[in-house]
Order: C-alpha cells, then structure tokens, then sequence
C-alpha cells in the first residue's frame, strides 16, 4: 500500500501512481485525474486520451461521462478535493483507489494550505518588521515586493501615496512587465492622471477593489477616468491607512491576460497583507517625516544659526567699517595738511589689514606724472614723482581695478621700487566721482604676511571713502597755499602800502622839488621849538625868513626848469650854511625858513645870516647863463617876553625879510623892538594913505626931467609920486609904495598920479612951457591890469584936459606883464588904441628882455639905473647897454637912460648913441612949482659946447 514516502508524495505524483494502478486492471483506454488547486481545478494526470474526457468543472455540475466510462469524485471528510475519471471498463478497486488517491490530496491540499498558511503569517510578520528594519521607503518598498512576490504573482505591483496636499499622487514603487514608460517615484502625479486614475478611484470607493480588464475598460468609459496605457486583464488594488484610519495612498497589482488570475486565496491574501503594507508604510513614512521634521528644524536652526553669525560677522564689519568711515571724515576735517591725512589714514588702515607699508600714489593727467604724496616703507625712504613705468601701481592705474599680488598669483613682474620684492602686494584704485585719482597700496615683504580678498575689501572700502576726502584735503591744502600766497601778496602789498604811505607822509610833510620839509612839516617844528623854549627845556631859537629877490623874474622869463633849478641850488646853499641840527623848510614858491638852535643872542644868529647872504652873491648857472639871485633874509630871536606864540615868531621874521627888501634887498634884517614899532607905524600908515588919496593934497607929484643927449634939449619929464605928510614930513615912495601895493591902494594911487600929471601937462601947454615933442612918462603898477576900467578912464582923463595923448608915455615894469602876460597884452593895446605910448621900465632887470620887445609893442626902453651906476667903471655894464642900445635901434625904440649922475656917464651914454638921458646930472625929481626951467633950458649949450 502506501508509504510514508508516498504519503509525502505530490498530488501528481500520487495522481500518477493511482493511474499506474489503474491501468494494471487493463480496462481503461484513457483515464484522468482532477485536483483542486485553490479555487480551480487542475488536471494532475492523465493517460491515453484524456482531453476527451469532462472536465473537473462539468462534472462538479453534474454532467458525467458517457456509458463507456466512468468518474468518481476524490472525497475526504464531506469535501470533494478531486475527480477520477475514465473511459472504458473500470477495475473494481477503482473505488478504493479514489478513495485513497481523495485522501491523499485532502492531505496535500491542508498541507499545501498549511505551508501557505505559514508563508503568509510569516510573510505578514515581516512586513511588519519592515518597518522597524528599513529607515525609508526606499529601502523598504523592493524588500516589501520581494514578500509580496513570495505571496502572489507581483510582477505588476505599485505604491501609490498622496502627496502632501492631498490632491496629487506619487509612486515611490511601480514594477509593470508592460508599462512603456512608469512614472518616476518623485512624480507627483495629478489625480486625473493616466498612471494615477484608477488608485484615485479606488481610494474615492474607500475599500478593496478586484477588476477584470473589461471592467476596467466600462469603468473608466462611465466614469470618464484615464485609461492605463496597456490594459490588464485582471486588476487589484486596496487603500493603504494609517494607524488613525486614514487613508495615505494605496497598494495594486495586475496581470496580464498571459499570466494566471490570482485565487481568491491570493486575493485575501493580498487585501490582508495590503492592510500591514499600510502600517508598515505609514511607521516608515511617520518615522521618515518625523525625521525629515526633525532634520528641517535642524536645518532651520542651522540655518538660523548661521545667520546670526553671518549678521553678527556683518554687523562687526559694518561697525569696523563705519568706524572707519567716521575716523576717515575726522581725519579729512582736522587734517590741515595732505600728509597729516594720508598718515592719520595709516594708522586706520594699519588696524584693519596688516599695512606696515603703505603708498598712496596720485596720477596727474595733464602732466602724465605720478606723484607720491605719502610712502611709509621698511625699505624704501621716499618715492620721487616719475612717469607711469611698469609698476604695480601703473597696472592698478591702467586697469582702474584692484590688484592682489602673492606669491602664487600670475600677475605679471613689476619693477619693484627700492629693489626688494614685497611678498605680497595689494594695491587699489582711488576714485573721486568715478574720476581715478590715484592708488592706495600696501606691502609685505614678510612671507607671513599675504593678503587676501578680505583685506581688498577693507582696501576698497578705505579707497572709496577717502577719494573725496582726498580731493577735499587736497582741495584745502590748496586753498590753504592760496591763502599763503594771498597772504604773501598781502603782506607784500602791505609793505609796498606803508612804503607808499611812507612816502606819502615824506611828501605831505616835505617839499617835492627840494626834498626839504614844507610849510606844515616846518609849522609843527617851529611850534615844538616854540613849546619846548618856553617849557623851558628846550634851547633858544632864531627864525630865519629867506626870500630870493627876482626869482619871479626868473622863474618866468627863463622858464620853470630853471626856476625849479634855481630853488633846488637855494635850498642846496643854504643848508650849506647851518649846523645839521637846524631845521630848514621850503615855505613855497621862492621863501624858506629855518629853525636855529641853541642861539644865545642876536651875534649868534647874525653870523649865519650873514653867511647866508654871501652864498647867494655867487651866480647860478641856469639854462647856461649866469643868474645873480640874491637873498632877503629876515631873522628873529625867540624870546618870551614879546611873544604868546610860535605864529608871531614866523610873522616878524617874515615882517623883517620885508624889511630887507625895502631897504634894497640882499641883505639881513634883524627883527627889533624898533622894527615892531615901524610895524605897526606900516599899519597906521595905510589908513594915512588912505586918508591923503581921498582928502588934501598930501601926495604930490615931482617931475624930473629927460634931456635929449644929443641937443640936450628937454625932451620930457617922469612923474614920481612925493607923500607930504603933515606929521612925518616928506616920504619917498620906497617907504609906502609897497604898503600901497600890498594894500591895494596902488590902483588909486596911479590914478591920482595920472590924473594929477594930466592936468599938470594941460596947465604947461596952457602955459606955452611945453610943446607936442615933450613927453610925460608916468608910472604904472602892474596892479591896474587887473582894472577893467582904466583904459576908459585914461581916456576919459586925455579927453577931459585935452591933450593929444602922444604926449603921454605910461612906464610898465617887466613885472606887470610876466604876471598876466594875456591881460598885459590887451589892456596894452587897448591903451595904444588911445594913442599914448608905452615905456618899458627898468629895462635890464628882467632876464627875457629881448622876447618881451618882441612881444609887446613898446615905444620906449628905460635903461635900468644899476647899468649906468658903473657904466664908466665896469666894462660889463657898459657892454649890456650897448647891447640895449643895438637893440632899441633894430626896433626903432627910443631909450631913456636913468640914473645919470655924472658927466663920465653922460658922456658915455652920448658916445654909444642913447637918445635921452635922465637923471641927478641934469635934475632930481622935483614939484611943478619947483621945477628951474631955466636950467632946464642951460644943458642944451652944455652938451652943444660939450660936443
Ligand atoms: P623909477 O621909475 O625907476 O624912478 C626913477 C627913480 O630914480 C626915482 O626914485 C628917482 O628919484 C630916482 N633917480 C633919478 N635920477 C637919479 C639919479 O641920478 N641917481 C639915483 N640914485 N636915483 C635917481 P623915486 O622917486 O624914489 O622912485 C622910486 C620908484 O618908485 C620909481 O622908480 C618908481 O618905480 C616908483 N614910483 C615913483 N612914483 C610913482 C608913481 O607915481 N606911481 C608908481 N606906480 N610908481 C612910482
Ligand atoms: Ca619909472
Ligand atoms: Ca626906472
């Protein structure tokens, strides 16, 4: 019977044995025999022609073989576990043999039942321990296919999961033998998705889904879902939950038409192990996020930590920085100098990067020059200002970019200056307003030292906070050379000011012509003199008053170079004659003063003005021709008693130069008690003058006679005033003519003359004394000129005695007409228009004789009285008048010779031809009623028996 072996046999194996045994009956043509596998039957053996017998299923149904063979069902404890079946004549053991062979697959089928009952509850338990072995799902899901694949035919098998928000889906595994192209495990898939659909849908039902493929197709026809690209034939899937029951994706697996259908064992089985796939996925998925959470909160704090520090590392720089910033505007406010800042800069720098040597360079684009207005190195002194060459500093120029140097960069060689090869060099742009200034560099000749880009940075941002620093600096230290050089200019101008207003204060207080002090410099000398005389601490003083006789005369006649020359040798002369602490002062025009120390007495100032007097005998040389002009001078003594002040000094001296020149000029007066007396007698004498022109007949006119030197007949007569004074007797006009002048009385004086003359000249022609040939000369000032009136009025006067008004000769000086040459001129022709004649007086005198005949029409010269004094006597003087005569003859002028006193002169002046003589020889000046016409009558037989 059977064995233990055989007891241990397959079912087809059994299922073969029991046809064996069969057949040994011989009654069989084919036989075979059913087993159930799971749900379906499957043939285990067969023999002879076997596919013409009923199947497993049709005879479950009922529908047996035909009447040549036979079936038996294969039973064991009210279940049929499979059917016998054959053709032809069955063995009677048949029966026995099924029941045997029922048996025998009833074993096989619980032990088969038990195995997989075994393999399934291990198979669970390990996808249970998937989860605690595997720390993600991609270690977990090929390891859970494997298990499934023990279980069932999972050649087909996917995960689906939700992605985060719910509404995608994603297939961390997807195995399909035929899909074409699987989605990615990162894909997440939207839920209408073709790959996607059918796991929405079965997670929508909520629970387990078993599909055939034409279900699929009507499935996704109605419900309008994506159709999977190839279409199985069978198709399970279920939701996968987690531990709260709620769904997280799901678990599917399909065949394929060429692939056997899962049993509904398999189906259960795989419904059960979906709901530990669910557990396990959730576990790793939960640990997997718990991770993922804990490793993005690590990460944000990581993150967050790393923030801090960078903010942290931020913040110090920026306050580094901005400390920098601030010690850089300091720096480039307090700093007065370009160097003071660029220093003050070096130690900043020196605190941020190691820049134990620093250079900044400036580039000047108009001269193509770099300069170098700081250098602090260990090797190099100082940097000369040269042409951009090959340097570092030129490539920083050239590029207008930061330039790092080590050892290790493939910077190309520069001339290093001073020779030694820094280590490392880095080196910046300067900009002010994108304008490149120049460079800021630092140096390391140390191998420890190398630079790096963080040092560039701080370079940088030092280069570009100092660029306009820089410009200001440079700005400042310019305006501060213009300021210098203003001030220079100032002080300059200051110098060139005081030296001006030195001069100023030199020429407001002196004399421009003759360097010597003015009138003002003079007045306050004299008062200080003054005030110290009388404080009593200073010494006594003299007063000279100098006044150079005729200078008006040459001043006008040769012009006023050569008066100007002739000021300049007085002031020259008289300094000559003082002791150096004298004070000498031009006073203006032709009058100088001086101060005299130390005098004691009267002596003392004689003796100096003496000498005075004597230097002015010697001639000038003015324009080649030797000029006499002497000196008036007029001295007083300090002395409190008569004087309140320094004024009344200054007064009498000048009262004593007028002294002088009254008393002929050339000389000294020494102001007296006796003078201030005559002083005040000049004063009282105006009003006397004033009185005798308007009263009584004081003022008396005396005649003198001309002779005609040849005939020696009377030819004329000169009128020359005479004051008859009732107290002071007669006075000859010397003594108050120049009172008359100075008090304008002259013009009233003349007047008188003229008038006087006139009716004097009428009486003698009423008389039969004189006849038409007779001439009667009267003096003129020069001060009616300035009479408008006076040619009317001399007219009036010829008219009102009658006179033919040839007869009167007016004598002018040359004085009248250098005054108001113009006025002279006019009023001179005016007064030939009324027929008188002119003389010309004291011809001689004046230096400009000869332009003066030309000029204005004389009709008569006078001989000045000085030539004919020494005529007999001085060759020189007898020279003059011949020349005077030569000339009056060329301009057919008749000559009167004045001062003939004696016969020598008479006989001289006849011998060189003069026409008219006059003078003491013949007559002295005498009243009308004085006058001897007899002897008047006498000198034409002298001069006849004379000649
Ligand atoms: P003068 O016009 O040169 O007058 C000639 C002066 O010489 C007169 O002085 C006369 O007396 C003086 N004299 C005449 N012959 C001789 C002589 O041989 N030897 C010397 N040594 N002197 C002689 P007098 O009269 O004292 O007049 C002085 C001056 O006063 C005059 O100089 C004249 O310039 C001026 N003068 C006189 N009368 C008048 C007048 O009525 N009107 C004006 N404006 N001036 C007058
Ligand atoms: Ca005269
Ligand atoms: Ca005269």
């Amino acid at each position: 019977m059977m064995s233990t072996a055989e007891y241990l046999e397959s079912p087809a194996q059994a299922a073969e044995r029991a046809l064996a045994l069969l057949v040994r009956g011989g009654g069989l043509s084919a036989a075979a025999v059913w087993g159930l596998s799971g749900v379906t039957w499957q043939r285990l053996a067969s023999l002879g022609a076997a596919d013409g017998l009923p199947s497993a299923d049709a005879l479950a149904s009922g529908r047996l073989p035909g009447p040549d063979g036979g079936a038996l069902a294969l039973r064991m404890a009210d279940n049929t576990v499979g059917w016998l079946v054959w053709r032809g004549q069955a063995p009677a053991e048949a029966a026995d043999i099924a029941a045997l062979l029922g048996g025998h697959l009833y074993c096989a089928a619980l032990r088969g039942e038990q195995s997989a009952a075994r393999l399934a509850n291990e198979t669970m338990l390990e996808i249970s321990l998937l989860a605690g072995e595997c720390a993600s799902l991609d270690r977990l899901l090929p390891r859970l296919h494997k298990l499934m694949q023990r279980l069932m035919d999972a050649s087909n098998f996917a995960i689906a999961l939700y992605g985060d928000d719910g509404a995608s889906l994603h297939f961390p595994f997807y195995v399909d033998r035929r899909d074409p192209a699987p989605p990615s495990p990162q894909a997440m898939l939207p839920l209408d998705d073709g790959h996607a659909a059918l796991a929405a849908w079965l997670l929508r039902g909520g629970k387990p889904m078993v599909l055939t493929g034409e279900r699929i197709a009507e499935l996704c026809r109605d419900e309008k879902l994506a159709q999977p690209a190839v279409l199985p034939a069978f198709w399970m899937g279920a939701p996968l939950v987690n531990a709260d029951g709620n769904p997280i994706g799901a678990v599917m697996l399909h065949a394929y038409e060429d692939q056997a259908a899962l049993t509904s064992s398999e189906q259960l089985l795989f419904m059960f192990a979906a709901r530990h796939v669910g557990f396990a996925l959730d576990r790793v998925l939960y640990r997997s996020q718990l991770e993922r959470q804990v490793w993005l909160r690590t990460c944000e704090l990581e993150g967050a930590n790393a923030r801090l520090r960078a903010e942290v590392a931020s913040r110090k720089q920026v306050e580094k920085f901005q400390n920098a910033l601030f010690r850089i505007a300091e720096l480039s406010n307090s700093s007065l100098s370009l160097e003071a800042f660029l220093s003050g800069l070096h130690r900043l720098l020196s605190e941020m990067v190691s820049a134990r040597n620093c250079v900044v360079a400036l580039y000047d684009k108009l001269s193509d020059r770099i300069t170098f207005p700081y250098c602090a190195d260990e090797y190099v002194e100082v940097l000369h200002p040269r042409k951009p060459a090959q340097g570092y500093i030129e490539q920083v120029l050239h590029s207008g970019r930061p330039l790092l140097v080590d050892p290790y960069s493939q910077v190309p060689a520069a001339v290093e200056d001073g020779g030694v090869k820094p280590q490392s060099w880095l080196g910046v742009p300067l900009y002010c307003d994108h304008e490149l200034l120049g460079v800021l560099a630092v140096q390391s000749y140390d191998g420890e030292v190398s630079y790096n880009f963080r040092d560039q940075e701080v370079l940088e941002f030092v280069a570009n906070n100092i660029g306009a620093a820089l410009a200001r600096v440079r700005a400042l230290e310019s305006l501060q050379q213009a300021y210098a050089e203003l001030e220079q200019r100032v002080r300059e101008r200051t110098s060139e000011l005081d030296a001006v207003n030195a001069q100023l204060e030199f020429d407001s207080l002196h004399d421009p012509l003759t360097k010597l002090p003015n009138r003002n410099y003079f007045a306050k000398a004299l008062h200080r003199a003054w005030e110290g005389f009388v404080a009593g601490s200073g010494d006594r003083f003299a007063l000279l008053f100098i006044d150079l006789d005729r200078f008006k005369l040459v001043n006008d006649t040769l012009g006023h170079l050569a008066g100007d020359h002739l000021l300049f040798e007085a002031g020259a002369r008289i300094r000559s004659c003082l002791r150096h602490y004298d004070f000498l002062a031009r006073l203006g025009g032709d009058e100088f003063a001086v101060v005299m120390f130390g005098m004691q007495g009267p002596e003392d100032c004689e003796i100096i003005a003496r000498r005075i007097v004597r230097e002015f005998e010697r001639p000038v040389i003015l324009a080649g021709r030797e000029v006499f002009s002497t000196a008036s001078v007029g001295v007083v003594l300090a002395d409190r008693d008569h004087y309140r002040n320094a004024d009344e000094l200054l007064r009498d001296a000048d009262h004593a130069m007028y002294c002088t020149k009254q008393q002929g000029r050339q000389g000294y007066t020494l102001f007296s008690h006796q003078l201030r007396i005559d002083q005040a007698d000049q004063l009282a004498l105006e009003t006397e003058l004033r009185r005798a022109l308007e009263e009584d007949k004081q003022l008396i006119p005396y005649y003198q006679p001309f002779i005609d030197a040849k005939t020696g007949k009377l030819s004329g007569f000169e009128t020359l005033v005479r004051w008859q004074h009732p107290q002071r007797g007669l006075i000859p006009p010397a003594l108050f003519l120049p009172m008359a002048e100075e008090s304008g009385l002259i013009n009233r004086l003349d007047r008188y003359m003229v008038n006087a003359a006139c009716a004097q000249l009428q009486a003698w022609r009423a008389e039969g004394r004189v006849g038409e040939h007779i001439s009667l000369h009267i003096n003129l000032s020069s001060a009616n000129f300035h009479d408008p009136d006076l040619v009317a009025w001399i007219g009036g006067r010829i008219a009102h005695y009658q006179l033919p008004p040839a007869m009167l000769h007016l004598e002018i000086t040359e004085s009248a007409l250098i005054d108001q040459p113009e006025t002279a001129a006019t009023v001179m022709q005016a007064l030939h228009g009324l027929g008188v004649k002119l003389a010309l007086d004291d011809f001689g005198t004046g230096y400009s004789a000869l332009s003066y005949l030309h000029r204005y029409r004389f009709d008569v010269l006078k001989i000045d009285q000085s030539f004919v004094f020494d005529l007999d006597r001085k060759e020189e003087s007898a020279a003059i008048v011949r020349a005077i005569l030569a000339l009056a003859r060329a301009l057919d002028l008749d000559v009167v010779a004045e001062g003939v006193e004696t016969a020598a002169q008479l006989a001289m002046l006849q011998e060189m031809g003069c026409s008219k003589l006059q003078g003491f020889y013949f007559a002295a000046p005498a009243p009308a009623h004085g006058l001897d016409w007899e002897r008047l009558a006498r000198f034409e037989q002298e001069i006849r028996s004379a000649a």
